[in-house]
């Protein structure tokens, strides 16, 4: 099968011939029908994270299963299904408790050490960057890999359900918990901080700002329910701006969703007293940002760092695909143009210079 396959940090992808091995009992073959590109493979493939290379890249996709392992009971053959990449093995206590992301043995639904790798290329082991490797014609993965969905939501629509939306809008929902009523900012209006902004809004916040750099995103963020926005670019002081717009020193949520110590710095400046941000994006290792001890008593602030949204896939993606199908939860203004997979170098420039919410490559 044709993949695009990252051969070595700093380098653009390249499309290969991969060679697929056969499904273990518990491994299923997904036929990729569709694979939305995200900024953290652009960070894998600009920054070394020690992530082991080559590999094949996207974990936000979703396709059909085309055959199963002979223990396989979580899908059949012919369902549709988005890819989950929270690999969690569903036996420790914390998958027990409800907190797959908190799993401390996802490598149990990985390939035990010593058995044939899931993809190879001339002989070579090929990683699968979140277990998942969509960006290829065909992904074998983990039956917990997987999440099952109506056949009647579109699968170009329905991957971005794998990492946008349960990132985003899980943030609103999981770790935060925005309630109706309360104040919302969110620093970054790409494909995962659109999902922020209308996580808040589908919660009831009585105020979602957004903010960015690029007009264009602030007018997107609009269509997924942004009460207010602000050009930072632009306004000279950001943190008057959110005040006077919420009528207090602040917000009750503000989500950082880029990744930098100084929007981190914004987002903690933009809270009320009392008020928590959250940091979504991927920060580059050694970086952070931290609280003085005057905010953290008079101004009883608090940081939480948010992975992949607290999301259990198994609850949280049916449920936005059942809010996708009621015209709640917009996912069509998320798809800013359906590319092929020899696309991908071009789609990442165009992601890269901010243009764009989300390219996803389509396969016939
Ligand atoms: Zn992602
Ligand atoms: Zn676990």
């Amino acid at each position: 099968m044709k993949a695009a396959v990252l051969l070595e940090v700093g380098k653009p992808f390249e499309i290969r011939e991969v060679q697929l091995d056969t499904p273990q009992p518990h491994e299923v073959v997904v036929k990729v029908k569709a694979s939305g590109l995200c900024h953290s493979d652009l960070h894998t493939m600009k920054t070394d994270f020690g992530w082991p290379m080559p590999a094949v890249l996207g974990h936000e996709f979703a396709g059909i299963v085309e055959s199963i392992g002979s223990e396989v009971t979580a899908v059949k053959v012919g369902d549709h299904v988005v890819g989950n990449l929270i690999s969690a093995c569903g036996d420790c206590p914390d998958c027990r408790g409800g907190r797959p992301t908190k799993c401390t043995n996802p490598g149990a639904i990985r390939r035990a050490e010593g058995d044939a790798p899931r993809l190879t290329m001339d002989g070579q082991a090929i990683a699968q960057i979140g277990d998942l490797g969509g960006f290829a014609e065909k992904a074998l993965v983990h039956e917990r890999n997987l999440v099952v969905i109506d056949d009647d939501i579109a699968l170009d629509r329905a991957a971005l359900l794998g990492c946008a939306v349960i990132t985003g809008a899980g943030a609103t929902k999981n770790a935060a918990k925005v309630r109706f009523g309360d104040t919302v900012a969110v620093i970054g209006c790409g494909g995962v901080g659109l999902n922020v902004v209308q996580g808040a809004a589908i919660a009831g916040a009585r105020r979602v700002i957004a903010l960015d750099l690029q007009p264009a995103k602030l007018e997107l963020a609009r269509k997924f329910g942004a009460t207010d926005v602000i050009n930072s670019g632009e306004e000279k002081d950001v943190v008057g701006r959110v005040r006077e717009i919420v009528g207090k020193n602040g917000v009750d949520h503000a989500f950082e969703v880029i990744g930098l110590p100084q929007t981190v710095r914004q987002a903690i400046d933009l809270t009320d007293v009392g008020g928590a941000a959250y940091v979504i994006g991927k920060m580059k290792p050694g970086t952070g940002a931290e609280l003085t001890s005057d905010e953290l008593l008079r101004g009883q602030k608090s940081l939480h760092g948010v992975f992949m949204g607290s999301t259990i896939a198994d609850v949280d993606i049916p449920l936005y695909a059942d809010l996708y199908r009621q015209g709640r939860l917009n996912l069509d203004d998320l798809v800013a143009e359906t590319i092929s997979l020899e696309q991908i170098n071009e789609g990442y420039t165009k992601l890269e210079k901010g243009e764009t919410a989300r390219s996803v490559i389509v396969f016939d």
